[in-house]
This record gives structure tokens, sequence and C-alpha cells, in this order.
């Protein structure tokens, strides 16, 4: 900027002298003084407004400089500056030109480091939930962990306090599980595990909490329901069971029953999580001695004794 300001000063104080020599010989020495002093005001004209006038040539791209600056700030790390890549172009606009190829380096320097530290970020998000699930899964089946549900049926107590919401607690345990691991060995046991544990998730809402609590035993929390739509629901899990095939790797097919027990949470009854889950254990007891596979409802089992 200086640079060109100097030389604008030299080409105009030339332009000056020459126009004044030019005068010079046409007027000879009539207006001799006129003329020196015409000349010596434009040479202070011509230095003083030389630098205003190279701002004024130069403020578009300060305006685009100061533009980029800000869209930086605001986290545009995409925003370029123009660089020419005439190799001709003038000292001056070339400077300016190096000054934008930096600032675009600079930019993309940034860029760079913004997405590093954003893939950063997405990786130590997705440990966090690795970890998170190993807290509250079971690493067999994905289920949650009995901890897991036994915090949930925790929340939904107050949940229902509060809101007045009811839910129930039912217990899953398979028939006979024994038999077939003897039957048919460890992993075709693993196999129906998996595949009843598939059947479960699909066959509750997402507000429902569904965990294995135990090696063939499974918990649904069954929530905002009364105990009547908690109990057509495990009705057609009980019957989903039933009617599931287990196909094993070399073709045989297991099927399965389960034995459910029920209890419902209901507002005016001070009952804490461990009454829940003991009195859907009492259900579920009632229901194996009884001949299995079947779904029985704790308050229906305490109104009848
Ligand atoms: P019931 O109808 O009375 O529940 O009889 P059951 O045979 O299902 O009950 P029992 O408690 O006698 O047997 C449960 C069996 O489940 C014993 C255990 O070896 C097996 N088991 C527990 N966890 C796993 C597992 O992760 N994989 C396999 N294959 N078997 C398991
Ligand atoms: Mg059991
Ligand atoms: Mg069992």
């Amino acid at each position: 900027m200086l640079r060109i300001a100097t030389r604008l000063r030299l080409s105009a104080s030339t332009a000056v002298f020459v126009s004044h020599l030019a005068l010079f010989g046409l007027l000879q020495e009539h207006h001799l003084d006129a003329l020196v002093i015409s000349f010596a005001v434009n040479l202070v004209v011509v230095y003083v407004s030389a630098p205003y006038f190279t701002a004024w040539l130069f403020t578009k791209d300060v305006e685009r400089i100061r533009n980029f600056v800000e869209a930086l700030k605001t986290g545009d790390l995409k925003v370029r500056l123009p660089v020419r890549s005439d190799p001709m172009i003038e000292d001056d606009i070339n400077e300016l030109n190096q000054l934008n190829q930096s600032l675009n380096w600079m930019a993309r320097q940034i860029e760079i480091r913004e997405q590093a530290v954003q893939t950063q970020l997405a990786e130590v998000g997705q440990r966090e939930k690795e970890l998170k699930d190993l807290v509250v899964r079971d690493p067999m089946t994905r289920l949650f962990n009995r901890q897991y549900f036994h915090d949930a049926v925790t929340h939904a107590l107050y949940q229902l306090q509060r809101h007045k919401r009811p839910f129930a607690v039912a217990l899953i345990d398979i028939d006979l599980f024994k038999a077939i691991n003897d039957t048919h060995g460890h992993l075709a046991g693993d196999a129906v595990i998996l595949d009843l544990a598939g059947l479960l998730g699909r066959h509750v809402r997402d507000e429902d909490v569904v965990a294995r609590i135990g090696g063939e035993e499974f918990a649904i929390l069954v929530a905002n329901a009364e105990t009547d739509t908690a109990r057509s629901i495990l009705a057609r899990i009980r019957h989903a069971v039933e009617n599931m095939e287990v196909g094993l790797d070399d073709g045989r097919i297991l099927r399965i029953t389960v034995s459910i027990g029920l209890a419902t949470a209901q507002f005016d009854d001070r009952q804490t999580g461990d009454d829940l889950f003991h009195r859907a254990d009492v259900a579920l007891y009632h229901v194996k001695r009884n001949g299995r596979n079947g779904l029985m409802l704790w308050q229906n089992l305490s109104a009848s004794t």
C-alpha cells in the first residue's frame, strides 16, 4: 500500500511537472510567478492526497478482508478470499494477492483442525455411549440389565405418585429351560434366549423397558398402562412365544413356552419397587405350580386368597 502511494506520488508529480513545463512553453515568462505557485500547490496536493487516494483504491479489498474475518468469527470456515493466478500482476496487487492467499490458508487450517476436533468429539461421544451401554445392558442380548430395570421401576413409581401414571411389572421365565440345554446343548439354549429377547423387544412400546434380569428370566416394565392394557400386552407376548420357532444351525427347530407373573402399581397403594418384584414373582410362581405356559396377575391372586 505504501509502495503504491509512493508510486502514485511520483507519477502524479511527473504529470504536474510535465504539464507545468508545457504551460511554461506556452506562456513564457509572462506568468512565471503564477506557474511556480501553481506547481508548488499541485505538488503539495499530490503528496498529501496520495495516501488517501490509495486507501480509497483499496477500500473494496479491505472491506472484503473485514467480511472474511467476520465470517470466520461467526464460524463460517468455508469462506475464502479471491486469489488471482496471473503472475504478471502489479507488485501491490500481488502483495494483496499473497495476503489473500495466506488468509485463505489460515482459514483452511482452522477448518481442518475444526474437522479433526469434531471427529474426535464424535468418537468420544460414541465411546461414552458404549461405556454407558456396558453399564446398563446385558452383553448377550443387548437388553437392559437388572440394575437398570430396578432404577426404571423406581422412576416409574415416582411418576405414579407425581402424575398418577399407572404401570405394571412383568416377570417372564422360560419353562423347563434346563431341559433344552440338556437335550440340545448350551448353544441351542443361547439361541433360544436371543430369539426370545428379540421377540420381547418387538412386542413392547417405545416407553416400555425390557430387561434380562437373570439367565432365562426377563422383566418388562409396561409404562403408562392400566391393568387391562398391561395384561393384554403380556397375553400377546405369551401367545407369540408359544408360536415362535427357534431354528438351529443344523436345521432343528425348537419351541418354548414362558410363564409370566404380572403386578400392577396402584396410585393409592404405597408399594415399593421390591414389593412389585415380589408380587410379580409370587404370581409367576403360581403359574409354574399350575402347569406353566400361563399369565397370572398378582391382584387376581391376592383377591382370590
Ligand atoms: P422352570 O420351568 O421351573 O423355570 O425350569 P427351568 O429349567 O427353566 O429352570 P431352572 O432354574 O432349573 O434352569 C434354568 C437354566 O437356565 C439353568 C441354567 O444352566 C440355564 N441358563 C442360565 N443362563 C443361561 C445362558 O445364558 N445360556 C444358556 N444356554 N443357559 C442358561
Ligand atoms: Mg428361572
Ligand atoms: Mg425357567
